[in-house]
């Protein structure tokens, strides 16, 4: 039974904790590929080409767009953020199972483009403890943090395009849930590439 791999999108708030939830995600299923991304935002200490992100200029960023290089891309606090068609495609194929941890724009993108897509959408059990949590992570300004916590309520409103809504609120239950969800997912009758009626005569 030869079956596309699932395409499934993580989004939600800064600080809502998608990084370590796919972080996660990944050590318990070693299956699961993570996209990486191309931004035009400069790395921050630690993070690594290739890993985090592909980092490129805005020239380069802006070629890969007219050579429809990307799947979906979004202007991001004023960086531009975008997924590799490539990767995505390959991985897909080989029938692996792809993560993208991208914004709402991106996500919308996705659906329109590829509505096989899974989107879900990762929230933290309150708005004092995303503050809470963008603070002690230690790696954005004041202003920064207070910008993102700015597109929170813009970004809550989007909750129901998404197909799930998960509460971060301990980050074994939100991987527990989503890993829930990727085999429901594969459960429905439109993934199945096989004739149901040939299987049961076997
Ligand atoms: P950060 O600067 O904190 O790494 O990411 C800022 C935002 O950009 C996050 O919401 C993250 O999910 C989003 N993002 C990261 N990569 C992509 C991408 O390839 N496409 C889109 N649309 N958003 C992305």
């Amino acid at each position: 039974m030869n079956r596309q791999g699932l395409l499934i999108v993580i989004s939600g708030p800064s600080g809502a904790g998608k990084g370590t939830v796919c972080q996660r995600l990944l050590q318990r299923n070693q299956d699961l590929c993570l996209s990486v991304s191309c931004t035009t935002r400069p790395p921050r200490p630690g993070e690594q080409e290739g890993i985090n992100y592909f980092f490129v200029d805005r020239p380069t960023f802006e070629q890969m767009i007219a050579n429809n290089q990307l799947l979906e891309y979004a202007r991001v606090y004023d960086n531009y953020y975008g997924t590799p068609l490539n990767y995505v495609q390959e991985k897909l194929a080989a029938g692996r199972d792809v993560i993208l941890e991208i914004d709402i724009q991106g996500a919308l993108q996705v659906k329109q483009k590829y509505p096989q897509g899974v989107l879900i959408f990762l929230v933290p059990p309150s708005l004092s403890l995303l503050k809470e949590r963008l603070i002690k992570r230690g790696t954005d300004s004041p202003e920064s943090i207070a910008g993102r916590l700015r597109c929170v309520y813009d970004e809550l409103t989007n909750t129901g395009r998404y197909d799930y809504l998960v509460i971060n609120d301990t980050v074994e239950n939100a991987v527990d849930q989503i890993e829930s969800i990727i085999k429901a997912e594969k459960c429905r009758p439109s993934r199945f590439n096989f004739d149901l009626r040939e299987f049961l005569a076997c």
